[in-house]
């Protein structure tokens, strides 16, 4: 791996941002329709904040420890934080408020949770719900038969608003093999907008890393998560 000396940041972010609107036009979408979600999970602060100066606004943090001292290191910047982890329902509270959007709601029991935080702090919380679209047994999220049976009762919670779908593919072989499931989740959103329920509105779908979120494009994605290909390889 190169070192990741900033310069390299800055450029990888250019080429990302290159990529997605060359894979919207290919797909002929509205240049603008996908923004970049920069997953930020083990990146320092100075990093992220290269990547904020060559363009990054939307940010993705895994856990909740790691992701507050990277919000308040960033107040004066002109960032959304998204939290993209497995959220515990302990840790609801603390992440009320300070993200724009959770993409992993992953059981009906943390939207209650999120939805009552949210009504104690009076305000709304956007989500998006995690679809285990591969129905892999180890894997968060609804399973796709589920996610539409549970949706018109999670469309009660008033303090929540659902905007969409999330999903993390089953591990791929080659770019092609997550198309069918970036379909899917494309289908199911559609079955769940037809259902047209209040605070449902079904306009985001997250889907889409480093390896093949030109794919996840092609196949309707609105928001794509990359980390390795803009700040390199993890090490932890
Ligand atoms: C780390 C992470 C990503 C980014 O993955 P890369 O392969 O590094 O681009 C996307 N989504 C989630 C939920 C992640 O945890």
């Amino acid at each position: 791996m190169e070192p990741l000396i900033p310069d390299t940041i800055a450029k990888r972010v250019q080429s990302i941002l290159t990529k997605i609107r060359l894979a919207e036009e290919k797909a002929g979408r509205p240049a603008g329709t996908v923004r970049l979600v920069a997953a930020t999970k083990t990146v320092t602060v100075e990093h992220i904040a290269e990547g904020v100066r060559a363009g990054l606004c939307m940010l993705g943090e895994n856990r909740v420890q790691e992701a507050l001292p990277k919000i308040a290191a960033f107040t004066e910047a002109p960032v959304q934080w998204h939290f993209i982890g497995q959220l515990q329902r302990r840790k609801v509270r603390s992440v009320i408020g300070r993200f724009d959007l959770i993409h992993s709601v992953d059981t009906v029991d943390l939207a209650q949770e999120i939805n009552r935080r949210a009504e104690e702090a009076g305000c709304r919380q956007n989500v998006l719900l995690e679809v285990n679209i591969g129905g892999e047994p180890t894997k968060a999220g609804f399973h796709p038969d589920d996610v539409v049976r549970s949706v018109p009762m999670m469309a009660q919670f008033s303090h929540m608003c659902i905007k969409g779908l999330m999903t993390i593919p089953p591990p791929t072989t080659g770019q092609d093999s997550a198309r069918p499931h970036f379909r899917k989740l494309y289908e199911l959103a559609r079955q769940i907008a037809a259902l047209n329920l209040p605070t449902v509105e079904m306009d985001e779908l997250s889907m889409g890393m480093s390896n093949d979120f030109d794919v996840a494009i092609e196949e309707g994605a609105t928001l794509v998560r990359v980390g390795t290909a803009i700040f390199g390889a993890r090490h932890v």
